[in-house]
């Protein structure tokens, strides 16, 4: 099997690369892997490439709708064939929806809410699972918000798919025991992003942390040091678990 040279570091998956979080994720991660970006937008993709190549890293862009499960799949075969392992996951990727009662979220909200967030999450670890028990020391990282366990009005489409990939990430990592992989969640509480934005219009962004300073703690938790199983960690009280 025709492997690629890079198969020697360390190889790193981030959903949500385009902007926000994932995008600062993956230029802090491309320092010690080769940085694999997932989003829709192309043109995101390649301003993240753009960073991660002037910091001397090296990426490779994945232009895919995480709703669409069967390129999921050829995903997990195509990094198998190229590197025949997968060190690091950080499932980023998210969605808010509409903040409203429950009684007015519109199905087709609601269905993409459990797409993005809770079934493409599953979807992945199916198929990076002997991806990531192939590497030596196989990290996943999701992410969650603290209305996964305080419920909120008008929040409730949100936190209820947070909740579900909080309970699938500690499932995982329970299965994941006895192995190599770590699956650890973090709650980066409220950050200057896209999705910040929509859901706090009125907030001036330069008055909470950047995704730049996020990024640090994703990578900790994305590194082969990383011992824990199954922790929950929020940003803001950083060391602190729920
Ligand atoms: P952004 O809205 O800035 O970024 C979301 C990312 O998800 C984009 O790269 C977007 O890419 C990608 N994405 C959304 N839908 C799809 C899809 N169908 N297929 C592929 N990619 C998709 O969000 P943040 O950076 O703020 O959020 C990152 C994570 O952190 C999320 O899980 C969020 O819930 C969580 N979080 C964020 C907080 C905050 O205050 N920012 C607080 C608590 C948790 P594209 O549109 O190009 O596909």
């Amino acid at each position: 099997m025709k492997r690629d040279s890079k198969d020697s570091g360390r190889i790193a998956l981030v959903t949500g690369a385009s902007r926000g979080i994932g995008r600062a994720a993956a230029v802090a991660l491309a320092a010690s892997h080769h940085v694999i970006c997932l989003a829709r937008t192309v043109g995101g993709l390649e301003e993240t490439d753009d960073l991660i190549k002037a910091a001397g890293g090296s990426a490779t862009l994945v232009p895919l709708d995480l709703r669409d499960g069967a390129a999921l799949d050829r995903l997990g075969a195509s990094i198998f064939e190229r590197w025949g392992k997968l060190d690091a996951f950080f499932a980023n990727a998210g969605v808010l929806g509409a903040l409203s009662p429950l009684t007015h979220l519109e199905p087709k909200v609601f269905d993409e809410l459990l797409a993005v967030n809770v079934t493409a999450n599953w979807r992945l670890i199916r198929s990076l699972d002997p991806l990531l028990r192939a590497s030596e020391a196989g990290r996943v990282l999701v992410m969650s918000s603290s209305v996964a366990r305080k419920p909120r009005p008008f929040w409730g489409g949100y936190a209820m798919s947070k909740a579900a990939v909080e309970n699938l990430a500690l499932t995982y990592a329970a299965e994941c025991d006895a192995s190599n992989v770590r699956v650890n969640i973090l709650n980066p509480g409220g950050t200057a992003t896209a999705m910040r934005a929509k859901a706090m219009p009125g907030e001036d962004p330069s008055t909470i942390p950047q995704p730049e300073d996020v990024a640090p703690l994703v990578v900790q938790m994305l590194s082969p040091e990383w011992e824990e199983n199954g922790a929950v960690v929020n940003y803001r009280e950083w060391g602190k678990r729920l």
